[in-house]
């Protein structure tokens, strides 16, 4: 077996709409990317029904066309694109050792993170019965199919409510289901949802089940679980969204890059630089706040210059 480490002068991990974007400016100013595609070939962007915000495509698309169409873009000008999970790096020098699947370790010049990151769910079995059926953690991507119609968001912070506020613009009636008495969310977000006449929101409830024949038509709560007044009883729903937090994908870098209390890599204020010169992340894993697809495709395009800048500056 061959040890020798593969040498590449631009190394981008995921492939989301981050990584793709990057790949196709990088492969167009003949950096030779290698691009891994990580856990979820094409990114959270597949566990979408249709996307109908991302400019230029006044039909729609589905998240799955979307990213088969730019994985295709990024082969056609070059990328050499592998399967493969960035398992264990090593940025304490340039040039960076990525290791893949735990075995293969490739040298890179450059290192373009953009490994996203990854909604939690509740963790009950039916939120896999019904995934893409009525339960959803992107109210943005998917609430327009639920105009008319009544949800339920889960959580009870910022996000939840940012979600819930959107919903209440195209549902008929949505319910927010907080597992405390109290919101967590920011003052003006707590205002915003209260204030809301289709809004209520379900404090000291949980989800504890969901049911329905073609889809979500309801879900099993428990009010105040656990205490000698708790109850049980069944609230029609056509769709469930979790908004309980995202866990960004960056733990293989935590030794060497700063994070938020989060997760996600602080980069330079309007750029994907992180600390490290040479190495940039894109996308999710560095965007606690947007997190769309447009936002994470411009920051890889920022990303691929970057790196092109980087090794001309340095002569690589
Ligand atoms: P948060 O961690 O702030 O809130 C998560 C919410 O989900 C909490 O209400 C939490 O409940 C609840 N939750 C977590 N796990 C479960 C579970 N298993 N079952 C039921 N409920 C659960 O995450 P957000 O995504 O809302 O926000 C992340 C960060 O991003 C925050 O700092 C937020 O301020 C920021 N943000 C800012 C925005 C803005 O400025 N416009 C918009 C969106 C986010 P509990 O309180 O009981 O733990």
């Amino acid at each position: 077996m061959d040890y020798t480490p593969e040498h590449v002068r631009c190394l981008i991990i995921g492939s989301g709409p981050a990584g793709f974007t990057a790949a196709i400016y990088a492969a167009r100013a003949n950096l030779s990317p290698v691009l891994y595609e990580g856990i979820q070939p094409g990114g959270q962007l597949t566990t979408t029904s249709k996307i109908e915000n991302f400019p230029g495509y006044p039909e729609g698309i589905s998240g799955t066309d979307m990213m088969e169409d730019l994985r295709k873009q990024s082969i056609k000008f070059g990328c050499d694109i592998r399967q493969g999970i960035a398992t264990a790096s090593d940025l304490s020098k340039a040039p960076y050792h990525i290791t893949i699947d735990g075995e293969k370790v490739i040298v890179s010049e450059t290192l373009i993170i953009a490994t996203g990151a990854t909604a939690k769910y509740l963790g009950l079995p039916d939120e896999a019965t019904y995934a893409g059926q009525g339960v959803s953690a992107c109210a943005i991507c998917d609430g327009f199919f639920y105009r008319k119609k009544i949800v339920a968001v889960v959580g009870g912070g910022d996000t939840a409510c940012e979600e819930s506020s959107y919903l209440s613009g195209l549902a008929s009636h949505v319910y927010m289901i907080v597992r405390k008495n109290y919101l967590r969310a920011s003052e003006i977000m707590k205002e915003r949802v209260s204030g809301t006449p289709n809004i209520t929101i379900l404090f000291e409830h949980e989800v504890v089940g969901l049911f329905g024949e073609n889809g979500v038509e309801g879900a099993h709560l428990v009010k105040r679980r656990g205490k000698s007044d708790e109850e049980k009883f069944n609230l029609p729903i056509d769709g469930l969204f979790l908004a309980i937090g995202h866990k960004p994908n960056s733990a293989i870098f935590e030794k060497y890059l700063d994070l938020d209390e989060t997760g996600y890599i602080l980069t330079e204020q309007c750029t994907p630089k992180t600390k490290i010169p040479g190495v940039f992340a894109a996308g999710d894993v560095a965007d606690p706040h947007y997190q769309q697809a447009i936002t994470a495709a411009g920051s890889g395009c920022m990303a691929a210059i970057e790196a092109e800048h980087y090794l001309t500056a340095n002569k690589l």
